[in-house]
């Protein structure tokens, strides 16, 4: 045949090409001859439009093309190209041949039921959502020693079929019974059929979310001035490290002094109030009235609640002081500790000379952290409650994520956790510790938690970023390539090749089985069920397998 003269085997030939297919078929040499081939090869130039306009197209699609400019022949008086002319089958003359199946009529399964009889068949399984399970009943692979099932792999099917919706096969379905015999193991070489192993190997499936990282508000502090006054010295800064009980800050307050004064009056007039009631006491009633003992009794235990109300209001401001750090002391032997209370030692010692100010409160840490802000400036004049520093422990951070509704039944606690902040591949791993009830009325997602450990201090707040929550991550998944799957409209099928495909006289068959396909792994589909490691099965050049599958009488093979 010339170049002049395309025919269907140049269309066929040009898209495998094209599909960077590795088999490059020679199908000229045998379909040449053929109806279909010659009667297109008449319009040459028709052939050669479709044929470079076919040039791109992936195989199926050209085949599907071929079926269309085949019913537009077969209206102008040509005819339908065979599966046989498709697969190349060498057709020999004198040999009654079927022509529905492809294969020598004597040779084929499909017409003679008793040459490759099927065997028991056990139906669908609800469990695993195909018909004639594997997994149930491992006989029934295409294995040549009956495989061993083990509660892993039973295991790794019911997770999976829990962990995801995901489309289901009709129950009702009958294209698993079907079986696609060629004529010789040429021919399949011939039609560009590509196999490859069932194999294991991994699967992470996860719901993609997006959220933020913020300090762990348990473990924050937010420390305000408890007196309004003036900011007198800053010894922390953001960044710096804290334990607790450090200085942070110093605060000169009008109302420190004037209480330490009311305190160190308060003791005065108590040392006091305590020698009259002793005098009065001592002379007792016969020299002092009744009543005068009572008003000395009475001056004293007043006296006694404005020091304890005095010591009150000093702790309330943060100071250390105690009932018992002043009962019974002289107002003198308080004095000089009053002034510097609650201030560390170095301070004290700077003072001393100095002569400060008495109104010193100090602005200590009360937790383990860093300082995450500081709004202390010294010299400023600040209220009652101004916010002067922020302390938080960030070796543990919360990640807040937004998992949208129609996902969020597939997450529960103690889930891994994978962050990756924005702009960054630096992945953090955490564990999901909290799911809210609650749901975003504006965004329709539900807000979960999980703590990420911080040691090395590089997560920081509000980092915002993508979280992957794991729903499942096994090692020893079952996989195929993504092309031995094909949806089918109403299932899944897989084309699994024939445990005797090589022995001698054997027919060169594939089965078809119904799969159910679970998560994608590039360019790998895991197969929950239908499928076992060491199967073959058909990956490129299957889209004669499935032409042949639908056409015609189903289950009838
Ligand atoms: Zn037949
Ligand atoms: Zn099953
Ligand atoms: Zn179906």
């Amino acid at each position: 045949m010339s170049e002049s003269t395309p025919s269907i085997a140049d269309v066929a030939e040009h898209a495998d090409v094209a599909n960077d297919s590795a088999a490059t078929p020679d199908l000229q040499s045998h379909s040449a001859a053929s109806d279909a081939s010659v009667s297109i090869a008449k319009q040459s130039f028709l052939g050669r439009v479709a044929a470079s306009i076919l040039g791109g197209i992936p195989t199926l699609i050209v085949l599907a093309a071929i079926g269309g400019l085949a019913w537009w022949g077969h209206h102008h008086e040509w005819s339908l190209p065979k599966f046989s002319d498709l697969t190349g089958s060498e057709k020999e003359t004198g040999v009654l041949w079927c022509d529905e199946h492809g294969v020598a009529e004597a040779d084929c399964i499909s017409c003679n039921s008793d040459l490759m009889p099927k065997g028991e068949l056990f139906g669908w399984c609800k469990e695993h959502g195909v018909h004639e399970c594997v997994l149930h009943n491992p006989q029934l692979s295409q294995l040549s020693e009956v495989p061993e099932i083990n509660q892993d792999d039973l295991d790794r099917a019911s997770e999976a079929i829990a962990a995801y919706p995901r489309t289901k096969n009709d129950p009702g379905c009958k294209m698993h019974l079907r079986r696609i015999q060629f004529p010789s193991i040429e021919s399949i070489d011939q039609a560009g059929v590509d196999i490859k192993l069932v194999d294991r190997g991994p699967v992470v499936e996860t719901i993609k979310t997006t959220g933020e990282i913020v300090y762990d508000p348990t473990r924050v502090a937010r420390l305000s001035s408890r007196s309004g006054g003036t900011v007198w010295k800053v010894e922390k800064n953001v960044g710096d490290k804290v334990q607790q009980g450090d200085l942070l800050a110093l605060v000169d307050a009008v109302e420190v002094g004037r209480l330490k004064s009311r305190l160190l009056q308060a003791l005065a007039q108590l040392e006091l109030d305590t020698k009259t009631l002793e005098r009065v006491s001592r002379l007792g009633g016969s020299v002092i009235p009744e009543k005068k003992i009572q008003e000395a009794e009475a001056a004293k235990s007043e006296t006694e609640y404005e020091v304890e109300s005095a010591v009150q209001a000093l702790s309330n401001l943060g100071l250390p002081i105690q009932l018992d750090d002043v009962k019974g002391k002289a107002a003198n032997a308080v004095g000089s500790k009053l002034r510097f209370l609650g201030l560390p030692q170095s301070i004290v010692d700077s003072m001393k000379q100095a002569n400060e100010s008495a109104n010193l409160i100090p602005v200590l840490s009360p937790r383990d952290g860093i300082v995450v802000s500081r709004d202390a400036v010294a010299g400023e004049v600040i209220e009652t409650g101004k916010r002067l520093f922020t302390i938080a422990d960030t070796s543990q951070m919360w990640l807040l994520l937004n998992v949208r509704l129609e996902e969020s039944e597939r997450i529960s606690l103690g889930q891994k956790v994978v962050f990756t902040p924005d702009g960054s591949e630096r992945e953090t791993v955490g564990t999901l510790t909290w799911v809210s009830t609650e749901v975003d009325s504006q965004t329709r997602t539900i807000r979960v938690r999980a703590e990420l450990t911080n040691d090395n201090g590089r997560l920081r707040n509000e980092t915002f970023g993508a979280g992957e929550i794991i729903l499942r991550d096994v090692q020893e998944a079952i996989l195929v390539p993504n092309e031995a799957i094909h949806w089918e409209g109403c299932c899944h099928v897989a084309f699994v090749r024939d445990k005797d495909y090589f022995k001698d006289g054997s027919y060169k068959v594939f089965h078809t089985r119904s799969v159910r396909p679970g998560a994608v792994m590039g360019d790998n589909t895991e197969v929950i069920a239908g499928l076992l490691p060491g199967e073959v099965v058909v990956t490129k050049g299957s889209g004669i397998l499935r032409a042949e599958l639908l056409k015609g009488n189903l289950g009838a093979g």
